[in-house]
């Protein structure tokens, strides 16, 4: 589906006139008076009736953490199912893929420094590594100072058996995530014994894998705490440093994983699809209330709310629960890849993956056509404090709507304050208590109006990009390299 142009020459000329034309095809979707008394309606109805802070809490609190193709995965699957149906969707279904492995922790971490002189490690293994030998691993450490294909390459010799520990210092400042990448391929390539990364502050542990699409790494990795890796950097300084660390993993191949699909069918045109999706999968240290448990009980609660205002829109609304998306975004890619033929009809694909403070507006990631689309329904998010949108593509890969913006889909992600967020993302913190009702329900009315003055608009939302200018808007981006990168390694469609 991407064709990358050998001659600028004829490209330009062809885009020049497809922008143009795209450009009168999206400004402004309109909203009726009938769309926007709905979503009056629907507005109201979340904020008075709205039930996501219980969604979440049935979610994060009694099914728990939700490590894809985990028991609680499952138990994550049949919970949404029974939603769905309580909410008499339609077509209420699951939609099957295949993760290479699954991952989960059976015995917990230990390790300690050996020598200069001995501590006690805060160690937790890294996802989707495999266990230690049972009698642990033991030897020096040697620092990387730079995460880098150069750098990794040019000290081989010296990385070779050891357990190399790599920190936030060896990262440099701003890095491209597929430079990262390369340079963790290159590290891999070296036959380190093991590797450490580094996790949260206190000791505490950041949920994180280091291979990118489901499959165990070769060698055992393990995260310290932050001030564990500074200790082992300054005693480093004085002479060699030596440390033993023993865990057991549960892993098991080829397993089926379930993304969950349900229905509105449109009042008028039920072939054309609006789909609001958020990942259900987890990780373990906290119960993934934030992430992703908010975005679970949006996409529920907006089923919800449509469902109850009583006048299905135009389009058909679409509700999806994804899984795998922790481990490389592979429950929408495995969606999109299995509904390639259908892309023409999804009219727009709406995520929420960043937490419930509160909403913004809307990422466009890229597509300044949407901004414009838009400018009708930002109004009816004004008193919400919501009617904005950004142009930042700091996310651009980092959940499920890339799946469908790579094959040209228009995309929205709610856009929500993230500062307390990324203190809680993917550790032990991100449990319900820290989700707010009321920022929550914000988040949710937006993307409830959203969502419904898209499917109910008498345009299309905004038109499909081709190829070419998924390209251009790539490179103009500067995300060209990295797309590169991870469609070379089989990530996304
Ligand atoms: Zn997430």
């Amino acid at each position: 589906m991407f064709h990358k142009m050998s001659c600028s020459k004829l490209v330009l000329p062809f885009l020049f006139v497809s922008l143009l034309a795209s450009a009168n095809l999206s400004a402004q979707m309109p909203v009726s008076p009938e769309t926007r008394t709905n979503v009056a309606r629907i507005i109201g109805d979340v904020m008075v009736n709205g039930k996501a802070y219980k969604y979440d809490r049935q979610l994060a609190d009694s099914v728990g953490p939700r490590l894809t193709g985990s028991e609680n995965y499952v138990h994550a699957v049949a919970w949404a199912q029974e939603q769905f149906r309580s909410l008499n969707l339609a077509s209420v279904h699951t939609e099957p893929f295949t993760l290479p492995s699954t991952w989960e922790p059976e015995t917990p971490a230990v390790g300690r420094i050996t020598a200069p002189r001995t501590q006690e490690l805060h160690i937790y293994s890294l996802g989707w590594s495999p266990s230690t030998p049972a009698s642990g691993v033991k030897g020096e450490v040697v620092y990387l100072d730079h995460l880098t294909v150069e750098a990794v390459d040019a000290q081989k010799d010296k990385l070779t058996g050891k357990i190399v520990l790599v920190d936030k210092q060896s990262e440099g400042s701003d890095p491209a995530i597929g430079q990262l990448f390369k340079a963790i391929d290159s590290l891999k390539a070296a036959s380190p014994k093991a590797v450490f990364f580094v996790g949260g502050a206190d000791g505490t542990e950041v949920g994180n894998a280091f291979t990118f699409d489901g499959t165990l790494l070769k060698f055992p990795a393990a995260e310290i705490g932050l001030e564990d890796a500074g200790l082992i950097r300054r005693l480093l300084e004085h002479g060699p440093v030596s440390v033993e660390f023993s865990f057991k993993n549960r892993t098991r191949s080829n397993v089926k994983v379930d993304n969950v699909v349900a229905e509105i069918p449109g009042s008028e045109l039920p072939n054309e699809v609006v789909i609001v999706a958020g990942h259900l999968d987890s990780w373990h240290p906290g119960t993934g209330a934030q992430d992703n448990g908010t975005g679970v009980s949006t996409v529920l609660d907006v089923a919800r709310a449509i469902k109850a205002a009583g006048r299905a829109p135009r389009r058909t609304m679409r509700f999806l629960l994804i899984g795998g998306e922790e481990q490389g975004i592979l429950g929408s890619t495995a969606y999109a890849r299995s509904h390639q033929n259908q892309m023409s009809s999804i009219d727009c694909v709406l995520v929420s993956d960043t937490g419930a403070q509160r909403a913004r507006g809307w990422y466009v990631m890229g597509r300044d056509d949407e901004k414009q689309a838009l400018a009708n329904v930002e109004p009816l998010l004004a008193g919400l404090g919501s009617g904005d949108t950004t142009p930042s593509v700091e996310f651009l890969f980092e959940t499920d709507h890339v799946s469908f913006d790579l094959l040209g889909v228009p995309t929205l992600v709610l856009w929500n304050d993230i500062d307390k967020y990324f203190k809680l993302h993917h550790k032990a913190s991100d449990t319900f208590d820290s989700v707010n009702q009321a920022d929550l329900n914000q988040g949710v009315a937006t993307t409830a109006a959203t969502a419904y003055a898209i499917a109910d608009s008498a345009q299309p939302f905004a038109p499909h990009a081709t190829p070419a200018q998924v390209e251009e808007m790539l490179r103009s981006k500067r995300q060209w390299d990295d797309y590169q990168y991870f469609k070379g390694i089989g990530v996304f469609p």
